[in-house]
């Protein structure tokens, strides 16, 4: 190794050794419309948003995010029957009482009430009223899960929906090159992520059949609850 590698070799990881131990400047405090919490947020995603997580009742960005939507058309759950895949905690609590029938439901066992893969559901068709899917879209077959997701819900009724979203990027990535976890973390930005959403998500969840409408919280709402700018609920509703 040449003189002048090892340098610059020794400058990086010092500067990254600096990183890590500077400490965080201090944060601002939120209030969380989900507990009521009000101080600091934690971090979340594995310490890469070092000011997303509710300390008190372990919310992130796109739970409270749900609750403000939530607040604003509870009709859209109160006295449904629900279904909740890969249950957030802070969710589950919102909507369980509000339900006239709650169940959670995920494709690992002992993590849900129910045991489902989205790509191919074990209910009955138009049996639902109402779905909630956050993040759960980026780990499967789209196409496979929004057909089912149409199928079980009844006519009239709901999935609200969320995943990463690349507004920027007019069609999603998906790249049959990238097989391994380390390359789906690179591209995908998680190991078990198959693609990046861009813009066209709205088209894929339409020709699964169903109308769409969008949630975005205002700037203030944003700053007020530690949410992410311009993170979007997608509302995907079964025509009658
Ligand atoms: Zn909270």
């Amino acid at each position: 190794m040449t003189q002048a590698s090892w340098y610059w070799r020794i400058r990086v990881t010092g500067a990254y050794i600096a990183a890590r131990f500077r400490p965080l400047p201090r944060l601002t405090d939120r209030q969380c419309n989900i507990c009521g919490y009000y101080g600091p947020f934690g971090p979340g995603g594995k310490g890469t948003r070092h000011d997303a997580r509710c300390p008190h009742c372990r919310s992130v960005e796109r739970d409270r995010l749900f609750k403000l939507w939530l607040d604003k058309e509870p009709q859209s759950l109160v006295q449904k029957d629900v279904l909740h895949f890969a249950p957030e905690r802070s969710v589950a609590s919102l909507v369980r009482p509000l339900a006239r029938r709650y169940r959670s439901a995920d494709i690992a066992p002992g993590r849900a009430d129910l045991v489902l893969n989205i790509e191919q559901l074990a209910l009955e068709a138009a049996s639902v009223e109402a779905v909630i899917c956050a993040h759960v879209l980026e780990h499967v077959d789209d196409g496979k899960a929004l057909r089912e997701l149409f199928r079980v819900l009844k006519p009239g009724g709901l999935a609200v929906i969320s995943v990463p979203i690349i507004e920027g990027w007019s069609v999603s990535y998906e790249n049959p090159a990238v097989v391994t976890a380390r390359e789906r973390a690179l591209h995908f930005g998680q190991w078990d992520h198959v693609r990046y959403y861009g813009a066209d998500l709205r088209e894929r969840i339409r020709s699964a059949g169903f109308s769409l409408g969008e949630f975005t919280a205002r700037p203030d709402e944003v700053v007020r609850h530690g949410l992410i700018r311009g993170d979007t609920l997608f509302l995907a509703r079964r025509p009658d």
